[in-house]
């Protein structure tokens, strides 16, 4: 089997799907793996790292990815390059089905069978191929370093001759895999640190890393069974914003991660509630690519409001800290393929019944078959 790892393309992405440490496990495992010359460039890998890794370094990508069996990217692709594809082969990576039907179909089209990395389902057992969560994990980190080197003041209390120093106060909204490891991160920085999210069963989890859950009243909430939000009412994300608002004039550092799966995600902070911050305190929107937890967002962008409150809209903050989160990355696409790898047949066999499969394949033997995309 060919497993083939194009160069990410996409401005500002700095991550690539396989590390040579990966790519030393699909080797072992007795598969060819060709890597684009300068793939992992971003991440602090070199083509002769690779090589030295067992996988041969390729220069020409198309040649590459039409007669690959098996395509690792992290973005999606482009269509041109999904055409490429042979008929029965495989890709994997993040796809934005929600957003990016065109590709989905261009996949069918193409007769390539697609594993969608945002669809692996949430079970113990998939969890070492959740990208979603290995990736918003560094990203919660990031949130918090990012803020707290810009921020005008430091985070931890400090007692001198000089006086003493308050900690600074972080609000987290939305306790996910992301805004857990910001709640760590700003703990252990030494700052004051509270939390919100709709999901009344992560109270304890807020609590047992030392910060305090804002209690605010918006009414029957709950979770899906995959444990993802669901999409409150207006009436709701009005009681939240009221019940937010005094929490974030008193916040040195916002940080919102809150998002509903497959759908906008919510405003939450109105141009009003930050009227009412300090000059200097900081918000970072990790929800700014799929439109902004916050009014005046601009993805990708860092912008400051008349009233001097910095906005931090950069998407997907983990590709600041390449290294890390292509090893994980790498690692999720690997655990996939070596938990279904045949090893006497040296290939990725498809169990269309098996529950990981059937919940993240999208397209298969020139159809869309996720349930949830049949219908545009
Ligand atoms: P996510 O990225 O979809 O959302 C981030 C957080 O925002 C979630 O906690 C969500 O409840 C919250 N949110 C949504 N709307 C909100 C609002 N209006 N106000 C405040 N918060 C709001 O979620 P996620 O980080 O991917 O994970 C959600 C849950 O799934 C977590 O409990 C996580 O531990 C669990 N999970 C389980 C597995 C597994 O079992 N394999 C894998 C990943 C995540």
């Amino acid at each position: 089997m060919l497993i083939f790892v194009p160069k990410e393309t996409r401005p500002l992405e700095t991550r690539v799907a396989l590390v040579p440490a990966a790519a030393a496990r699909l080797v072992k495992l007795g598969a060819q793996v060709g890597i684009e010359s300068g793939a992992g460039m971003g991440a602090g890998h070199l083509d002769a790292d690779y090589a030295a890794a067992g996988a041969s370094i390729v220069s020409d990508r198309a040649a590459a990815i039409g007669s690959a069996d098996f395509v690792l990217r992290v973005l999606p692709a482009a269509i041109d390059e999904i055409r490429l594809q042979k008929p029965g082969s495989l890709a994997t990576g993040l796809m934005d089905p929600f957003d990016l039907r065109e590709r989905i179909e261009a996949y069918a089209a193409a007769g390539v069978t697609t594993l969608c990395s945002e669809l692996i389902p949430r079970t113990t057992i998939a969890q070492k191929m959740d990208v979603l969560s290995s990736q918003a994990n560094l990203a919660g980190y990031v949130a918090v370093v990012t803020a707290a080197g810009q921020l005008d003041s430091i985070l931890p209390m400090m007692m001198t001759p000089a006086g003493t120093i308050s900690p600074a106060k972080v609000f987290i909204i939305g306790v996910g895999v992301a805004g857990l490891q910001a709640i760590a991160t700003a703990r252990r920085l030494g700052g004051r640190v509270e939390a919100f999210d709709t999901r009344p069963v992560v109270e304890e989890q807020v609590k047992s890393l030392g910060a305090k859950f804002v209690k605010i009243n918006i009414g029957e909430v709950g979770q899906t069974e995959q444990g993802y939000a669901r999409e409150l009412t207006p009436e709701q994300v009005q009681l939240q914003r009221d019940g937010m608002a005094k929490v974030c004039a008193a916040c040195d550092i916002v940080i919102t991660t809150a998002k509903v799966f497959g759908r906008k995600a919510p405003i939450l902070l109105t141009r009003e509630m930050i009227s009412g911050m300090r000059p200097g305190s900081i918000i970072v929107d990790l929800a700014a690519e799929g439109g902004g937890n916050v009014e005046g967002t601009v993805a990708d962008q860092e912008t400051v409001t008349d009233n001097g409150v910095r906005i931090i809209g950069w998407s997907a903050l983990e590709r600041r800290v390449p290294r890390h989160a292509s090893q994980m990355f790498a690692a999720n696409m690997v655990n996939l393929i070596e938990h279904f790898w045949d090893a006497g047949a040296k290939t990725f066999p498809l169990k269309l019944t098996d529950e990981i499969i059937k919940g993240c394949m999208l397209t298969h033997a020139g159809k869309i078959v996720h349930e949830r995309f049949q219908n545009p």
